[in-house]
């Protein structure tokens, strides 16, 4: 029994070790030999030994030689970009947003596409054709993508990949990680929801870096909250801390919300809601005036600054400013972050947007709170929540031991 309990450990231990050394390389590398031995603790033959293997699998690559402490200069190692491929999705009512990426982050090749996502299978027949279609317009080997990540709206079980409810989707207790692994020949699948995702994104690419307490504001057609403590996701017990686009801040006679309550954060300053109060305000000749679509009016058209100039849309997006003030002075005073990111479509609402939501803030906190947040506005070019999808897959892959054979 005793015998055969130490031969799994040590078994355990040589598969943790290769674990490590893999990602330690991931995120030093280029690193030489002797400093992955320091970074790990391990002895230099171990060391060795696992970079010998990591090596002839392909999955580490030398790559020249880096700077001389003394001695001879040592030989560079850092993952191989090629070594396998992840699959990632951004999801949103009625669009989908899918992509290749390799090792490096860099996007081979992506894919959107407006879909009707009232039905799941459906979904995940266009997310299954959108893959084949990567695979062939990539021409990379279609066994060598190993994981997929994929950023949700909704209330989201990530142990589980189970979909518990999306007012945006209008899902309910969806399995969407379990059928997109079977549509995706059997790749295991992490869901997360979109502003977790946009939040890790944030962290890793965008004005996050080298801040571990921070919070991404999803202001786009759902609003949630990504919050990370301590450089992690903060999911709660149930995986669904942030999702404060329901709380209802204005319960009586509010404006109707997708969830079918009244006066949700959402309903007052989710893109819909925006869109629909444009709409609304302005007489038709206004948009005429500018070549635009009344019908089929953007958040784009809208920050067009001839429209969002006016005194009626000035006026909306004063109120959407002051309600995203005042539910930040609460997440200031619970979670005390070093940093607040605005992202979705209303960061780009201009720098009067962001100082009425900085004010109400302050106006809403205990005054030694007041300036312990930084709050910015995203600048990421690409989608950081099908970046943050990509990043929560890169990371599935690495924690697995073998990725072939
Ligand atoms: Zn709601």
């Amino acid at each position: 029994m005793n015998n055969k309990g130490n031969a799994s450990n040590s078994k355990d231990i040589k598969r943790l070790n290769r674990i490590l050394v893999r990602n330690i390389i991931r995120k030093l590398g280029p690193i030489a030999r002797y400093e992955l031995a320091k970074e790990t603790g391990l002895t230099p033959p171990t060391v060795t030994v696992i970079v010998n293997e990591l090596i002839s699998d392909g999955v580490v690559l030398e790559v020249g030689h880096g700077e001389s402490s003394g001695g001879r200069r040592p030989v560079m190692l850092e993952i191989n970009p090629q070594a396998a491929y992840i699959f990632a999705l951004r999801l949103q009512r009625d669009e989908v947003v899918t992509a290749l990426f390799n090792l490096k982050g860099d996007i081979l090749s992506h894919h959107k596409r407006v879909i009707d996502t009232a039905a799941p299978e459906r979904v995940v027949e266009a997310v299954g054709n959108s893959f084949d279609w990567l695979i062939e317009d990539t021409g990379i080997d279609r066994e060598k993508v190993l994981c997929c990540g994929v950023a949700s709206p909704g209330l989201i079980n990530t142990q589980r990949g189970v979909i518990g409810h999306s007012s945006n989707l209008k899902w309910d207790r969806v399995p969407l990680g379990a059928m997109l692994s079977k549509r995706l020949y059997g790749i295991p699948v992490h869901v997360e929801n979109i502003s977790n995702a946009a939040a890790l994104a944030e962290k890793e690419y965008g004005c996050g870096r080298g801040y571990h307490d921070l919070i991404y504001l999803n202001l786009s057609v759902g609003v949630g909250a990504g919050i990370i403590i301590e450089d992690k996701i903060y999911g709660g017990s149930k995986g669904y801390a942030g999702e404060i686009g329901h709380i209802a801040v204005i319960s009586e006679n509010g404006p109707e919300c997708a969830c079918g309550r009244l006066g949700c954060l959402e309903a007052i300053c989710g893109v819909r809601a925006i869109i629909e109060r444009v709409k609304e305000a302005l007489p038709d000749a206004v948009f005429e005036s500018y070549g635009l679509n009344k019908n089929k009016l953007s958040m784009d058209d809208i920050i067009f600054p001839p429209i969002l100039e006016t005194k009626e849309v000035e006026g909306i997006f004063q109120e959407a400013g002051n309600w995203v003030g005042f539910i930040l002075a609460h997440l200031v005073s619970i979670f005390n972050p070093e940093l607040i990111i605005l992202g979705g479509e209303l960061s780009k609402a201009g720098p009067k947007f962001l100082a009425t939501v900085v004010e109400k803030m302050n106006k809403n906190l205990l005054k030694e709170l007041v300036g312990t947040a930084k709050v910015v506005c995203s600048n990421m070019k690409d989608d950081p929540a099908l970046i943050g999808a990509y990043v929560l897959a890169l990371e599935m892959l690495f924690s697995i031991e073998k990725w072939y054979g």
